[in-house]
């Protein structure tokens, strides 16, 4: 049974056959090489740089301004009146290849390149989301116990709480003083700045401690931060290293106590992104959950607006949508369930002339293709129990598609459905991208959801998809940088050719 090329019948009927996963290494030829690690070093920088959700979109809407995309909040100022097509012609509205976007409360951010076709025939989004889990600052943070300053928390997201103990901690937030005024709080970044962190008991009285399950080895009202031990230098003065803290925190930023309340103080880790690995393949860094992914989607979206700029625009209108609050349920005016990407088409609708807007809305949305990029669990030999190896996805074997979220009976999730599966696969298929399964563990072994869910709830076709990730939610996360810049590639082609 051997034919001309030497191979066996069986093993030419194998290669047609099987789902040949390769390793991207593999077929990564020398210019593209170079070009994935410059991926990867631009990121580690924009990671490093944005540590928050606020300091992330921020960023990105520096990209945004330098490329000349408008906020559209200083279109809508202009767009009473009755006859779309009338200001659209009066150069008000919105005309094929137009850049504008959103920043929703500093925290989301959504951005669009204008097409030649009209909204409802259907548009091509790329999502993800942008906060990551941390430690937060409780309302009334401050005490002093035994003249030590410390700073009660309540922790965001799914954390294992010994991960975040006895590691330098950065502070980072937003406070708005007495005076309306905002101010911005970045300590512990800095190689001359101090850090922060919250101890754990020595082994030597840890007995007791030892004995407990990991699970309760920790309680989430324990995790106070360790923030000062110097009393000011008026010993007739009381709570004297709280009152000395907070006079540093006033002379610098002219905080009082009481504007804690409504503050947004996140402390996350105080380590930069650093190469990992001899080969140097990986990135270990806070926060690839999910901006690993939010920034192949926004890197890709700003680039493919670029292109037009030279090609004409494109045909389909293209979405870059960046959300907050995916860690607690995208709950809030700036989380995915609400109306925020769903407010941002209207205007969209409104401002590119469609005709009747309220009706040409709902059909866009059942006439529009999204990836919700967000990472998953890469397989990890130190666990292999829970994974299931024939859908774990695996470093360098490229862009992870999840057909299906949720927990348990596939409670809780969304579903992509047979024929846009297939269409984003044949899509990737034929630009090269290699792409892989990826479901979330055994069965019955635990869970979670994304945004795709509530995107898809307007009607979208959604199809879950993202980078492997090992050690998810703890304070050192890592990629692979050939499945970062392979979801680049893939989110290019989808807003190309979805
Ligand atoms: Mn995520
Ligand atoms: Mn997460």
């Amino acid at each position: 049974m051997i034919k001309k090329s030497g191979k066996t019948s069986g093993e030419v009927l194998g290669e047609k056959l099987f789902f040949n996963l390769k390793n991207c290494w593999d077929t990564a030829k020398a210019p593209e090489l170079d070009k994935i690690e410059a991926f990867a070093g631009a990121y580690k920088q924009f990671l490093d740089a944005g540590k928050t959700e606020r300091e992330f979109t921020r960023q990105v809407l520096d990209r945004l301004l330098k490329k000349g995309f408008t906020d559209i909040e200083t279109l809508l100022g202009s767009a009473g009146g009755k006859n779309a097509a009338g200001r659209a012609a009066k150069g008000r509205g919105l005309v094929p290849g137009a850049k504008v976007y959103q920043h929703i409360r500093d925290k989301s951010l959504v951005f669009a390149c204008i097409g030649s076709r009209p909204l409802s025939e259907g548009i091509n989004i790329i999502g993800a989301h942008v906060d990551s889990p941390r430690i937060d600052l409780k309302t009334n943070p401050l005490y002093e116990d035994s003249e030590l300053a410390m700073l009660d928390t309540h922790y965001y997201g799914g954390i294992k709480y010994y991960q975040w103990t006895t590691i330098p901690l950065a502070m980072h937030g937003t406070v708005i003083g007495k005076d309306g005024k905002r101010r911005e709080i970045c300590i512990g970044e800095d190689e001359a700045d101090p850090v922060f962190t919250i101890t754990d008991l020595l082994p030597h009285l840890a007995r007791e401690q030892m004995q407990k399950k990991a699970s309760e080895f920790f309680d989430g009202e324990g995790l106070d931060i360790l923030a000062g031990s110097r009393p000011y230098p008026d010993e007739k003065a009381k709570n004297r290293v709280k009152l000395y803290l907070l006079s540093l925190l006033h002379e610098k930023y002219g905080i009082l106590e009481e504007d804690f309340a409504g503050a947004e103080i996140e402390f996350v880790p105080a380590h930069k992104a650093r190469d990992l690995g001899f080969d140097r393949s990986m990135i270990g860094a806070y926060g690839h959950d999910d901006r690993c992914c939010a920034y192949a989607g926004f890197s890709a979206a700003l680039d493919f607006a670029a292109s037009g700029e030279k090609s004409g625009p494109p045909e389909k209108t293209t979405v870059c949508l960046l959300t907050d609050k995916e860690e607690i349920g995208s709950m809030g005016n700036t989380g995915a369930q609400s109306r925020l990407f769903e407010n941002f088409i209207a205007y969209l609708c409104a401002l590119t002339g469609e005709s009747s807007p309220e009706i040409n809305l709902r059909r866009c949305f059942c006439k529009s293709s999204m990836l919700s990029a967000d990472v998953n669990a890469a397989y990890d030999p130190n666990y292999d129990s829970v994974y299931d190896k024939k859908t774990a996805s695996y470093f360098g074997k490229g862009l992870v598609l999840t057909k299906y979220t949720g927990r348990g009976g596939k409670f809780g999730g969304s579903e992509a459905n047979a024929e846009f599966c297939q269409k984003v696969q044949a899509l990737l298929n034929k630009n090269n991208v290699q792409w892989q399964y990826g479901d979330l563990g055994k069965v019955d072994q635990g869970g979670g959801g994304t945004i795709a869910q509530h995107i898809a709830n307007l009607g979208v076709e959604v199809l879950d998809c993202g980078i492997p990730v090992l050690s998810m939610h703890s304070p050192f996360e890592v990629i692979s940088k050939i499945d970062l810049y392979t979801a680049y590639k893939g989110c290019a082609a989808f807003l190309r050719e979805a």
